[in-house]
């Protein structure tokens, strides 16, 4: 899944770093290279370079929303042009990848007491959500995460509470969960469409935020990304879908009947963050017009993330010397 380092763009971020140095500019994000694993994550927080996570950029302010004031089209915090995207999104790769490991093995030793994690993605049509799995959290070792896609309720989903299904996914200690879509469709879909009535989805918002409150009391941490595409943007992938013969199975001649119905999406994604933005499980905006962006943004988020979790190889619960010298003697 992953590639060797591309060596040529290397140069150019390192020719850019030393400039930034020499200005004493500081970049959002830090460039590595060429850095023993062990060190990365300890080293990071003291890196001069950077000044402000990715995360405080994309962070949404709690309180009121005004949609227009996001652009979709934004590279915020990204340390260098298109050409560099892919260059620096795989230098995310080593450090994640160990990050997560770390998750892992925490989650498997101290199974009642580790931290789990969840990352929720949210977006209109083609904003990307397969592709972030995809680009972003493919990077990570498969056995890592639990990825769950949520399609409209089966019928047996549609008996029980609309969080029965969602809790059932939960991820277990040591696994990154992803949705791909959530809880949220049963406030953004469901009211676009008037699944139900309105004194019912209205009454969610409320159980939603107490719901994530208990999930993050019980030590989760909740990672909400909106996807956020321009319309015009949407057009042009739902188009490329059509022009190429091997995305058709990707559009869905529904997904034109939902765009029309675009600006009641927004007043749906409106309220959502605004009313279930809080503190403790808040959501970041991720300008999605570009992929290659997006894709680095959501592995970054991550990234820094698990760093802050401070996460450290579990010690042996048995006498490493004395096991060398049984299996010396095999
Ligand atoms: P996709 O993500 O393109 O595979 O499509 C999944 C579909 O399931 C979308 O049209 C969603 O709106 C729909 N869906 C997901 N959750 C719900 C829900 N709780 N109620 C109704 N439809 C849903
Ligand atoms: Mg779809």
């Amino acid at each position: 899944m992953r590639a060797e380092p591309v060596e040529a763009p290397f140069d150019k971020l390192r020719a850019m770093r030393s400039e930034l140095r020499a200005h004493k500019v500081h970049a959002h994000v830090s460039i590595r290279h060429n850095q023993p694993m062990a060190t990365i994550h300890k080293d990071d927080k003291a890196s001069p370079l950077i000044t402000k996570p990715l995360g405080e950029l994309l962070r949404l302010p709690v309180g009121q929303v005004d949609m227009t004031a996001f652009d979709p089209a934004a590279t915020s915090g990204f340390p260098g042009d298109k050409q560099d995207a892919p260059a620096i999104t795989e230098e995310l790769a080593p450090e994640l990848s160990d990050l997560q490991e770390r998750f892992y093995a925490a989650g498997r030793v101290k199974e009642t007491t580790s931290e789990k994690i969840l990352v929720v993605l949210q977006g209109m049509d083609t904003s990307g959500k397969g592709g972030v799995i995809r680009h972003a959290i493919g990077m990570v070792d498969p056995q890592g995460v639990k990825i769950k896609a949520f399609k409209a309720p089966t019928e047996t989903e549609r008996a029980q509470h609309y969080l029965w299904r969602i809790e059932r996914e939960l991820p277990p200690p040591g696994l990154i969960g992803i949705f791909d879509r959530s809880h949220y469709e049963d406030v953004l879909v469901v009211r676009v469409h008037n699944l139900v009535e309105k004194s019912v989805w209205s009454q969610r918002y409320d159980e939603i935020n107490a719901w994530e409150d208990s999930l993050v009391e019980g030590g989760t941490m909740l990672i909400k990304c909106f996807l956020n595409i321009s319309a015009t943007e949407q057009k042009e992938r739902l188009m490329a879908r059509l022009d190429d013969p091997t995305k058709h199975w990707k559009y869905n001649p529904g997904d034109v009947d939902e765009r029309a119905k675009w600006p009641a999406y927004v007043e749906a994604y409106q309220a959502v963050l605004e009313r279930c933005n809080t503190e403790r499980a808040p959501w970041y905006i991720i300008p999605s017009d570009r992929k290659w962006y997006r894709n680095w943004a959501v592995a970054q988020l991550l990234t820094e993330q698990l760093r802050a979790l401070d996460l450290e190889w579990p010690e042996a619960d048995f006498d490493v010397e004395e096991e060398k010298a049984r299996v010396a003697a095999i």
